[in-house]
Parts: C-alpha cells; sequence; structure tokens
C-alpha cells in the first residue's frame, strides 16, 4: 500500500477543503445539491459521457474522507440510485437506458427501491420465484417481495423475477428489470419497524406488465447484475468516518456517566469494550485500505467487502448496547419524551440494528462468503 497522495490529489483535496469551507454548514439543502451536481461530485466516478464525474478512485476517496470529517451531508438523497442501481445501468443497461435513468438518479429526482427478497428467499436469494412471463414486447410478472426498503416512497424499482422455471441451475433463469412502481397491479404494504418507522413494505405483483426494453441486461443475466450491485452496497468507504465519530460520542457519554456513585470510566471492563470496538473500526479502516490497493489496480471489488460488512453489523449492535448500559435508568425513554437523552438518539440505534445486520446479508451469509470465497474452506 502506497497511499502517499500526488500534487494533483493534493490540490483536489484542497479544492474539496475550500468548497466545504463555503458551502458548510447547509441551510438550504436544494442549493447543496446543486451545487455539488455542478461540480460533477455526485456519480463522481461514472463515466463523463453518461453525466459522471469521471474521477479517479484516489480523488473519489478524498472527497469522501474530507465530507465525512465535516459532517457534510450526503451528495444525494436517492441512495439506491446512486449506490447500485446507477452502477448497475451503467455496466449492463441500453444506451436508452442509460439516457433515461442515468441523469435523473444523478438529480435525485426521486428514490429507487429494491425488489430482491422473498418471504422464502432472503439469503437463498437465488431460490426466488417471483414471476416474469415474456408476452410480445412485454413481462407480465406475478409475486411478492418483502422488506422492500423505500417501496412506499419510491417511483422506480430494480426488480429481479424468475424466468426461466425449467433450469437446473438456480443461478440461472433469473432476470432484472426496472419497474415503475405506478405499474397497475403493483401493491405496496408497508411494514412497521420495532424503531417505530415504516419504510419498508410487501410489494406484490398482479399481472404487472413491464415493458421488455426496461429489462436490465440480457433475459438470465440477472444473477450477474445482482452480484455487482451487491458488492457497491457492501463497500464500506465512507463508513469508518461516521463510526469513529460515533465512538467519540459514546465516550462522551461514558465521561458523564456514574454507577453506584463511581464514574463508569473506572470500570476496566467497560474500557475493555470500548477499547475493542476501537480496535474494530481500526481493523475496518486498514481493511478499507486494502480494497482500496485493490481497485487501484485496476481489479473489481467482490467477496472481500463482506469482511467489513460482517464488522459493522457487529460494530453498530455493540453500540447500541453500551449506550443504553450508560444512560441507565434513562435507557427506556425515546424520541419524544421529555427525559430523553440527546432526543433519543441511542434507543433509535440500538432498535435499528435489523438494518445494518440483515439488510444486504446476514452476519452467518458473510461468515459462509468469507469461509468458502476468502479462506476456501470446504463447504461441507
Ligand atoms: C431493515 C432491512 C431492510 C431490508 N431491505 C431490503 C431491500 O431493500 N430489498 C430487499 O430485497 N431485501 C431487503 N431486506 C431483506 C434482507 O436482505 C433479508 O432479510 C436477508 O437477506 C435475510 O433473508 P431472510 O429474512 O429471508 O432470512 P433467512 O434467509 O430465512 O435467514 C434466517 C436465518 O437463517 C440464517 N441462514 C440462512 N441461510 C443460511 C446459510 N446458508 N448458512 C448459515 N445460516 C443461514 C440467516 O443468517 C438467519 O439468521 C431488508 C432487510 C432488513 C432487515
Amino acid at each position: 500500500m502506497d497511499f502517499h497522495l500526488s500534487p494533483e490529489e493534493e490540490k483536489f483535496r484542497g479544492e474539496v477543503r475550500a468548497f466545504l469551507d463555503e458551502n458548510l454548514p447547509v441551510t438550504d439543502i436544494k442549493r447543496w445539491l446543486r451545487n455539488v451536481r455542478e461540480k460533477r461530485w455526485v456519480g463522481f466516478s461514472w463515466p463523463e459521457e453518461v453525466g459522471g464525474g469521471g474521477g479517479q478512485i484516489m480523488q473519489q476517496v478524498i472527497l469522501k474522507e474530507e465530507m465525512a470529517k465535516r459532517k457534510a451531508p450526503p451528495l444525494g438523497t436517492d441512495m439506491m440510485g446512486l449506490a447500485w442501481v446507477g452502477p448497475s445501468i451503467i455496466q449492463y443497461g441500453t444506451e436508452e437506458q442509460k439516457r433515461r435513468f442515468i441523469p435523473e438518479i444523478l438529480d435525485s429526482k426521486y428514490h429507487w427501491c429494491t425488489g430482491y427478497s422473498e418471504p422464502g428467499s432472503g439469503s437463498d436469494l437465488a431460490s426466488l420465484q417471483c414471476k416474469g412471463v415474456l408476452e410480445g414486447d412485454e413481462y407480465v410478472v406475478n409475486g411478492q417481495k418483502i422488506w422492500t426498503s423505500l417501496a412506499p416512497f419510491a417511483k422506480w424499482m430494480i426488480l429481479l423475477v424468475r424466468t426461466d422455471f425449467e433450469t437446473k441451475v438456480k443461478h440461472q433463469g433469473i432476470t432484472c428489470l426496472l419497474v415503475d412502481m405506478k405499474t397497475p397491479g403493483i401493491e405496496v404494504r408497508p411494514i412497521k419497524t420495532m424503531a417505530g418507522t415504516s419504510f419498508f413494505a410487501e410489494v406484490f405483483f398482479n399481472d404487472v406488465r413491464v415493458p421488455a426494453d426496461h429489462r436490465l441486461g440480457a433475459e438470465g443475466q440477472g444473477w450477474q447484475v445482482t452480484i455487482s450491485a451487491l458488492a457497491s452496497e457492501r463497500s464500506s468507504i465512507a463508513e469508518v468516518e461516521a463510526l469513529q465519530r460515533k465512538l467519540e460520542q459514546v465516550k462522551e457519554l461514558a465521561r458523564g456517566a456514574r454507577k453506584n456513585g463511581r464514574a463508569v470510566l473506572e470500570d476496566a471492563g467497560l474500557r475493555r469494550r470500548l477499547a475493542r470496538i476501537e480496535t474494530k473500526i481500526e481493523a475496518m479502516r486498514l481493511n478499507g485500505m486494502r480494497f482500496l490497493t485493490k481497485q487501484l489496480k485496476g481489479d473489481p471489488l467482490g467477496s472481500e467487502t463482506s469482511i467489513n460488512k460482517l464488522h459493522r453489523a457487529e460494530l453498530e449492535v455493540e453500540f447500541g448496547e453500551v449506550a443504553l448500559e450508560l444512560l441507565g435508568g434513562a435507557s427506556p425513554y425515546v424520541k419524544g419524551s421529555e427525559a430523553a437523552v440527546d432526543g433519543g438518539r441511542w434507543q433509535a440505534t440500538a432498535l435499528s440494528w435489523p438494518e445494518v445486520v440483515i439488510g444486504g446479508g446476514t452476519p452467518n451469509i458473510q461468515k459462509n462468503i468469507i469461509a468458502e470465497r476468502i479462506l476456501r474452506l470446504p463447504k461441507d
């Protein structure tokens, strides 16, 4: 690893810092989004011909680092569009699909949602049964998706359907469609989470007609499209800064907390726990550097992103648990209660663990990926 910055990269860091000095704190989010779009920082590494920034990976890292340090708002509001739908369309889409969707994703015109999981197909995604049958120039879709984040608000969905029920290889015969959520026959039923939010939903498809030119990639190529999308979801460059900030906040909480008349920081067990968290975040940072080295050599990211997905899941759970212990008698008071500490943010952290632990693949599945594809351990 050699991360000494070149003079051009140092110059770029200076440019980012100057921009952030000028634009932070953000008082008008629309203006912020317009300004970062004008800088061509949205879709930073996407090709210029589709409207992206055509930027280098190292510059993108610098941008993310500086933004995270200064707690800048994100570069867009359509998180799924920017994180994996856009890159998938750039890689597999037709010219018409790129012209149609990429500018709208870059402008965060609306939200995308991801229709992969089904009631019987989560970890074993390739067993999905939602059916797509080509009739003339349309696919007729019937079936159900579940846990679809943002489905109650999204305008478009990236959807996986089975188009071949004869194949013996379950990863084959899956096709990816881009679906307008207003198409007749789609029913969205929001699911309430234990944190009280309703950001995800069950989605039912009843004879939903999707134009065949909204197929992403070839028929039967849906699995490949998904694998590259999920690798984008599990990469983690910006997360380390956010986790370090959260650790500082937990330490702050610990500094003010007392138990049985004594400062909790006198407790060696707690100090060890905080040290373990810090060590894990540092391991994530170093792993991030390894991933970056690979990308700088021109190799795509793959299974290794599961390592940081696993670390992050463990860390977020630990943050919630430590914080609630530190709050002691104040721990039951959630957002909205006058007695809530820090506006109930730690309760929200503690109740939102499924998002980071289960969403995007469970810890068991990440361990399987690491064991089989990185450590090459036998399956049985
Ligand atoms: C907050 C949240 C947001 C989500 N957002 C989306 C979304 O936007 N779009 C979408 O498509 N999906 C979404 N999901 C679904 C998520 O991807 C699945 O819940 C996840 O992949 C697990 O699938 P499952 O729920 O069917 O559990 P299962 O696959 O039934 O797993 C149940 C348990 O068995 C274990 N297990 C299963 N198979 C194995 C195995 N081979 N080896 C070892 N252990 C195994 C799992 O680890 C788990 O503990 C979301 C989930 C959550 C919680």
